[in-house]
C-alpha cells in the first residue's frame, strides 16, 4: 500500500529506525519459530495477528536500545487495542494515515514480485526485472507472496477500513493525527510527507517519536 516506500523512507531521512511489523512477522515465519508458526495461518488468509500476540512483539522490539530516540512504526496499530496499548507504552508524536483508492492498492499490491533466495522485491509494472519472473541480484525464481494475491489484498482492505476507524478517531482525538494522500508517485509524495511531518513536529515541541 506504499507504506513500506514511505515509512522506509521517512525513517531514514529522520535517522531513526524503520519498524515493519509484517516484516518481523514474515521473517519469524520463514525461519520457522513458535512465533511465526502461530502466526502462518492468519497471515496466509489475509488476516489480523490477535492483538496478545502482536503487542509482545512490538513491545520487545520498541524496549531495544537503537528506539530510544525514535522510530518509525510501520504497519502498525492496525487495531483501538494495539494503538490503546502503544500510546500505554511508547506514546507517538503523529500517527499517519496514508490514504488511496481500493483500486490503486490492489493495483499496486498485487503486481509485487519478491526473491524468495535474496528477499529483492519488484513489481510487474513498476519495478519489473530485467528478465520477466528472475530476480536480477540472484537468479532465483520470483514469486507472489500469498497475502499479495488480489483476492486476499481485497480481503485485507475490507478488514483493515472496517478497524481502522476506531485507531483513526483515537488518533484524532489526541490530537495526533496527519491524514495524507498517497496515491501520487511516492517519488513526490516522499518530500511532500516529511515538509508536512516537520510542520507537524514543530507546532508540538515535545515531539519524540514517530509512528507511520
Ligand atoms: P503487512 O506487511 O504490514 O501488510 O503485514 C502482513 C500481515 O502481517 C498482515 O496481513 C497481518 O496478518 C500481519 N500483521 C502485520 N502487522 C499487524 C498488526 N499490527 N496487527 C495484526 N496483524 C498484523
Amino acid at each position: 500500500m506504499g507504506k513500506g516506500t514511505y515509512s522506509r523512507a521517512i525513517a531514514k531521512a529522520l535517522g531513526v529506525p524503520h519498524i515493519s511489523t509484517g516484516d518481523i512477522l514474515r521473517r519469524e515465519v520463514a525461519a520457522g519459530t513458535k512465533l511465526g508458526k502461530a502466526v502462518k495461518g492468519y497471515m496466509e488468509r489475509g488476516l489480523l495477528v490477535p492483538d496478545s500476540i502482536i503487542n509482545l512483539v512490538v513491545e520487545k522490539r520498541l524496549s531495544q536500545p537503537d528506539c530510544a530516540r525514535g522510530f518509525v512504526l510501520d504497519g502498525y496499530p492496525r487495531t483501538l487495542s494495539q494503538a490503546r496499548f502503544l500510546e500505554s507504552r511508547f506514546p507517538v508524536d503523529v500517527a499517519v494515515l496514508l490514504e488511496a483508492p481500493d483500486d490503486v492498492i490492489v493495483e499496486r499490491v498485487s503486481g509485487r514480485l519478491v526473491c524468495p533466495r535474496c528477499g529483492a522485491t519488484y513489481h510487474v509494472k513498476w519495478k519489473p526485472p530485467k528478465v520477466p519472473g528472475i530476480c536480477d541480484v540472484c537468479g532465483a525464481k520470483l514469486v507472489r507472496r500469498r497475502d499479495d494475491d488480489p483476492e486476499v489484498v481485497r480481503e485485507r482492505l475490507r478488514l483493515y477500513r472496517e478497524t481502522i476507524r476506531p485507531v483513526v478517531d483515537y488518533y484524532r482525538g489526541l490530537g495526533k493525527l496527519l491524514e495524507f494522500d498517497a496515491s501520487i508517485d511516492s517519488r513526490e509524495g516522499i518530500p511532500l510527507l516529511l515538509e508536512k511531518l516537520k510542520a507537524f513536529r514543530a507546532a508540538r515541541p515535545y515531539a519524540q517519536a514517530v509512528h507511520v
